[in-house]
């Protein structure tokens, strides 16, 4: 059947409500990101929506949702959070059982609206729409040769290298190029494609970034994380293995030969860590219960005589939770988070250190005047939030204050899609103990181990652990290439 115009993608006219006049897209590659595919569910773009809206913690800077109708494909994407970019009159506008969704992580820096997925393109098979979350390790290596092939990008997305990988594919089937395709790519990608009313979903072989199957009347949904499920009252169903490609057509899912595997499953404990929301569940375990064992083994490893365990809300909550548990000491409510934050329209100039903590946090002093203080996070970045921290902290009469951190010291770059800033940039591989203890201004300071980390989710599963240990699963093909930095992608 003859292809309509594919309609140009509607950018909402109203400004988000997080958004200064001048919002501005990163356009650097990275994708950090939440996913989603319904299939055979009327007014599938309203349930891309809810589920959107529950992954909204995996991006904020972007969202976008792609329909298909039986006849044409259409698109809406644009800046901010899902409940701005989409409203009832564009989910109207886009009809149709088939759709996919994504959001994006938020950053600062240039400006393309073009890299927001999903993302779309009219091939010889059909109406594509793709939306990734994970970043290939071999972009740079993989566009190059595209680019000298002929292809012209309309993106710096790492995504649209799969877009041209299948397009170009001489194999007779959709299923045969989307499998060709992706036996191209490197490094780590959870992926949602659909051309036309197919969907394809598909872990990369080590299965770095989540990705999981359910069940809803009739129909069926691919999501990030099992919290997408839950909002839709869809079952779970399991998770995709890694390397699994499945090809979806309303309740009939179909297993394609799985891609090749090179080596050993490497599902990124980062997930566990800080990214994945505690009512999911990941690699088959609860996120809540995960943390609570990290807080648990930390208390084990860094006891300290105190009085009271506070969290960094929200994403340490279960950690310090289980520190309590474990250490006896009571856990009390000593930190809030506004859960309002967006870009501030403040100048820098009326911005002192502390200013971007104060935004986000503000201490509870009838709780921790006078108290003896262990403050759990789950992971230490840059750590220039835990320094106004502790500044608040004692501002608001804490005698003493212990920094514990669920996780080992992030010493190395992200290469597989986790938002971290450079190497250089990281203060665990800067900086010893002692060192980062003068440098924020703690009494003590206590990472849980690697080997602790581990052990506190034991069932013998190997994860990711690169940004702490530097052992990297999956090649880094552009950067043993020299086609980019050593340090990093360099994000946050
Ligand atoms: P910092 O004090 O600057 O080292 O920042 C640590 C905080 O950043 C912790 O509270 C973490 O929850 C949070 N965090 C960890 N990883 C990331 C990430 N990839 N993107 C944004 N925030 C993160």
């Amino acid at each position: 059947m003859p292809h309509a115009p594919l309609p140009l993608p509607v950018i909402p006219t109203r400004p988000a409500i997080n958004d200064v006049a001048t919002h501005q897209l990163d356009d650097r590659p990275r994708e950090e990101c939440g996913v989603v595919g319904v299939s055979g569910l009327a007014n599938a773009s309203e349930l891309v929506f809810l589920a959107l809206y529950a992954l909204q913690h995996r991006g904020q800077e972007a969202a976008g949702i792609v329909s298909y109708d039986g006849t044409y494909s259409r698109v809406h994407k644009g800046a901010g959070l899902v409940s701005d970019v989409f409203d009832a009159a564009t989910l109207g506008r886009l009809p149709g059982s088939t759709a996919v969704g994504h959001v994006r992580y938020s950053t600062a820096g240039g400006s393309s609206l073009e890299n927001v997925q999903p993302l779309t393109a009219r091939y010889a098979s059909g109406d594509m729409a793709l939306a990734h979350n994970g970043n290939l390790t071999n972009q740079i290596d993989l566009r190059t040769r595209l680019v000298r092939d002929g292809a012209i990008f309309r993106t710096s997305s790492d995504s649209e290298i799969l877009v041209h990988l299948v397009a170009k594919s001489r194999r007779e089937t959709v299923d045969d190029q989307i499998h060709h395709a992706l036996t191209h790519l490197e490094g780590a990608y959870s992926i949602v494609v659909s051309v036309d009313d197919t969907i394809y979903a598909v872990r990369d072989p080590r299965g770095f970034r989540p990705l999981v199957l359910g069940a809803l009347d009739g129909g069926t949904v691919v999501a990030s994380e099992t919290c997408a499920l839950d909002i839709l009252g869809a079952r779970y169903v399991r998770d995709l293995k890694p390397g699994e490609l499945i090809r979806i057509r309303g309740s009939e899912v179909e297993q394609l030969p799985p891609l090749p595997t090179p080596g050993r499953p490497a599902p990124c404990i980062f997930e566990l860590v800080y990214f994945a929301r505690p009512d999911s569940r990941i690699w088959g375990k609860s996120v809540d219960r995960a943390r609570r064992a990290f807080g648990r083994h930390l208390a084990r490893e860094h006891p300290v005589q105190a009085d009271a365990v506070i969290a960094v809300p929200d994403s340490a909550n279960s950690a310090a939770l289980g520190y309590a548990e474990e250490s006896g000491i009571p856990f009390e409510l000593g930190l809030l988070r506004n859960h309002y934050v967006g870009r501030t329209f403040i100048q820098p100039s009326q911005r002192d250190r502390d200013f971007g903590a104060r935004m986000k946090y503000n201490p509870v002093r009838e709780v921790l005047d006078g108290k003896r203080v262990v403050i759990v996070d789950d992971s230490l970045v840059r750590g220039t939030t835990s320094r106004s921290l502790v500044r608040m902290l004692r501002a608001a009469g804490a005698t003493q204050v212990h920094f514990r951190i669920a996780s080992p010291p992030v010493r190395f770059p992200c290469f597989y899609g986790i938002d971290m800033p450079t190497r250089g940039e990281l203060i665990g591989s800067r900086l010893e103990v002692p060192e980062i203890e003068k440098k924020i201004g703690v009494d003590s300071l206590g990472y849980l181990s690697l080997d602790g980390m581990i052990d506190a989710v034991a069932d013998g599963a190997p994860y990711c652990t690169a940004c702490f240990s530097g052992e990297y699963p999956a090649p880094l093909v552009d950067v043993e290439q020299g086609l980019s930095s050593p340090e990093g992608p360099g994000t946050c």
